[in-house]
Order: C-alpha cells, then structure tokens, then sequence
C-alpha cells in the first residue's frame, strides 16, 4: 500500500500472518528513541520540515475546499444550454473549469511543497520543468477522468432522479477498482519507469522470501526509477488481480542492505496475505455510497440549508457537482481519522509479521531507521498530527518496537 514504508490469498496462507490482537496497543505515541539513534538536532530538522509541508498541504486543501464553494455559491445556475444542449458535457466543462480554478489557487502552494520545500531540504532531484510537466500530467489525468465522472453523474441524475445515489455510487465505485486494477500497468508509468529487479543475488532472495510466505503477487516485483525525481525510499504494494505487484523504489535498492530490503517487503507481503487493498476498496465504495446518499438527500431539499445562508441547485444541473463534491470531502474527512486509526491497526500486524518471517536478521528495523533518517520523516511527531493525518504509527515507535521485537526472535 502507498506509503512512507508501506494486501489476499487462500485460508490456510492467512494464518501465517498475526492476528491483530497480537499487535501491540498504539500507546506509544511520540515517545522519542535515544539520541545516539535520532540527534536532538536530526529530529527538529524532520520535525520543520514535516510541519511546513503539513502547513501547506492543509493550506492547499482548504483552498481547493474553498474554491468548490465558491463555484456553489457563485457560478451560474441551470443547464448551461451552451453545451449544445447536452447536460452531461455541459456537466464535464463546468467539473474542468472547476478543476483548473482549484488548480490554479492551489499552484502556488503546491510548488512550495512539492519543489521548493524538498529542494531545500535536499530530498528532490527534480527540475523546475521536470515538476511542471508531472503536474501538468496529472491535471490531463484529472480532467479525463472526472469529466467522465461528471458527465456520468449527470445523466444518471436525469435518467433516474430519485435514488441516482446508488447508481451513481455503483458506477463510482467500479471506476474506482477499474483505477486501482489499471493504475500499476498504465498510469504509474506516466510518471516513473519500472523494470524487474535487475540484481539476481536479491531477486532470489526476494522470490524465496515470496515463497516462503505463500504470497500471491501475481504481478511480480518492479524496481522503480524513483532516483530520477528524489532521493527518498519509498515502497509498495499496488493493485489487485493480475496488476497486483510489490514496487521497490531504486534508491531503497541501492542503499539498503539484503536484509532491510527483504524485511520492507516481507512487510509489503503481509498487505496481500491480509487482503488490505480489497479492503480499503470496499470501505472507500462504502464511504461513497453513503456521501451520495447524504447529497442526494440535501439537493432533494433546496430550501433546507436556508438557514446557513446556503441555497442548493436541483440535481442533474451541472451547478449539483460541487455540492455532491463538497459533501463527500466532508463526509470522507468525519471518517478520516477513523479509517487512519485502523490503517495504523493494520501497518503494525505487517511489521510484526516482516519481523517474524525475516527471523533473526535485524532488518525491519534497521530498514525503518534508515527510510525515517533518509525519507527526513519526523521520528515523533505530535499525536495530534499522527492521530488525523497518519496511516502508519511514528517512526521511532515502530523502530523502538521493532527492535524490542527482533531481539526476541
Ligand atoms: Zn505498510
């Protein structure tokens, strides 16, 4: 799963992997590690610079929020009949002005937090145009897929003007799987290029290590050209089905020994055997079945947030878009720290898992040391901050548990 260091498969495969009742309590919060680990100095430089880039992408949020209640509160209302008459295209125009406004607001805070930021930090490897171009990439991206998004939102709001909740959602959420089944393949190497691991001495360590814990990753292992943009380690388990596939960034390759690799994706291994990316489909299509059910709800009461100042417009008008955007982003941020909470949950069972079927190596946690050291994470943030914006616990929590751990095996 995608993360600072970041899974299914038959009955008898998941007993290899730790019930979660084994997994320690989370009560360990911001506890600091020995300084001879992480300086005083060292933590309070990842602590800045974790803030800053927090800072900024909250900032970034609340713009883009922002924006979307803007066009709610502000764009013309009807069928915007200069689409041609077509409310499903005039539906994607107004989702890709819309795009380009949130776009353009948040622009300048995303270059402080995706170029300048780590470049002063000394963690991007990246070009001012390198950067663009990604960017510009990923707006195509965004405005192909969410005009189809919206376009279908509004034709199933014409077609079925009570109860398009479902529909809409059963459509979401199978342009969801579709995303997470093509993703690997198609998508991710928009932006990285990935070959198979081209060191032989590792691979077979790598194949024994997926043979041993009976993992399915029928996609295989891929090595990606991460060094190109940044000098972070980074790995993950991405897709499911015939695309599911473990990727090992280049630069965790290159620097982290046999053992620490072997460890990462031991960890990586147990996402699969716990069926995590399954899972966090179905909670998402949950999620967005609710949120459309609760939009559906408020715009089949135009009058009802009157009181707040608000008026809504009546479905299968392209001005509905921002209303159902803006309340799956607040139905999805009430159960955020919910979801984060059980993520946490879950990365613990996989430490302890790496650490059990890498018995006696030390890797785990030397692994953890050296991503949290390189990656500039902070080793304890507050436990406010891991508490709402953390799917995996602090890293001198994780480091410290590990290592208590591995000194047992
Ligand atoms: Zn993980």
């Amino acid at each position: 799963m995608p993360s600072p260091l970041s899974g299914g498969t038959e009955k008898k495969e998941r007993k290899a992997l730790p019930p979660l009742a084994r997994s320690p309590p989370f009560s360990a919060f911001g506890v600091s590690l020995d300084s001879s680990v992480f300086s005083p100095e060292d933590s309070w430089r990842a602590r800045r610079y974790q803030m800053r880039r927090l800072g900024l992408g909250v900032g970034a949020d609340v713009l883009a929020f922002a924006v979307t209640a803007a066009f709610l509160a502000f764009a013309p209302r009807g069928g915007w009949p200069w689409a041609g008459g077509l409310p499903p295209l005039a539906g994607a125009l107004y989702l890709a002005l819309m795009l380009a406004a949130r776009a353009g607001a948040t622009l300048p805070l995303d270059y402080l937090s995706g170029f300048r930021l780590p470049h002063s930090a000394g963690l991007s490897n990246q070009t001012p145009g390198g950067w663009l171009f990604d960017q510009a990439k990923g707006f195509a991206l965004q405005l192909i897929l969410g005009g189809l998004a919206a376009a279908a939102l509004i034709w199933v709001m014409m077609v079925r003007p009570a109860g398009w909740w479902w529909v809409a959602g059963l459509l979401g959420g199978g342009l969801g799987a579709v995303l997470a089944l093509i993703g690997p393949v198609l998508l991710a190497p928009l932006f990285f290029r990935f070959k198979p691991i081209s060191d032989s001495v590792l691979a077979d360590r790598l194949a024994a290590l997926l043979r041993r814990t009976r993992a399915r990753v029928r996609g295989g292992v891929w090595e990606m050209d991460l060094s190109r943009k940044s000098k972070a380690a980074n790995a993950a388990l991405v897709g499911w089905g015939p695309s599911r596939r473990v990727v090992l960034s280049d630069t965790l390759l290159a620097e982290y020994t046999g053992e620490e690799v072997e460890a990462v994706l031991a960890h990586e291994v147990a996402h699969q055997l716990g069926r995590h990316i399954p899972q966090m489909l179905i909670v998402q299509g949950a999620l967005l079945f609710s949120g459309l059910y609760l939009a559906e709800w408020l715009l089949a009461r135009p009058a009802g947030l009157g009181w707040m100042g608000i008026s809504l417009p009546g479905s299968s008008e392209p001005a509905s878009l921002p209303a159902v955007w803006l309340t799956l982003s607040v139905w999805g941020s009430v159960w955020t720290p919910v979801l984060r909470a059980h993520a946490r949950r879950l990365e613990r069972g996989c430490d302890a898992f790496a650490v059990e079927n890498t018995r006696g190596t030390g890797g785990l946690a030397s692994a953890l040391e050296k991503l949290c050291r390189k990656n500039l994470a902070d080793p304890s943030p507050p436990r406010w901050v891991v508490g709402l914006f953390h799917t995996h616990p602090a890293p001198a929590d994780r480091i410290r548990w590990a290592r208590q751990r591995e000194s047992r095996e």
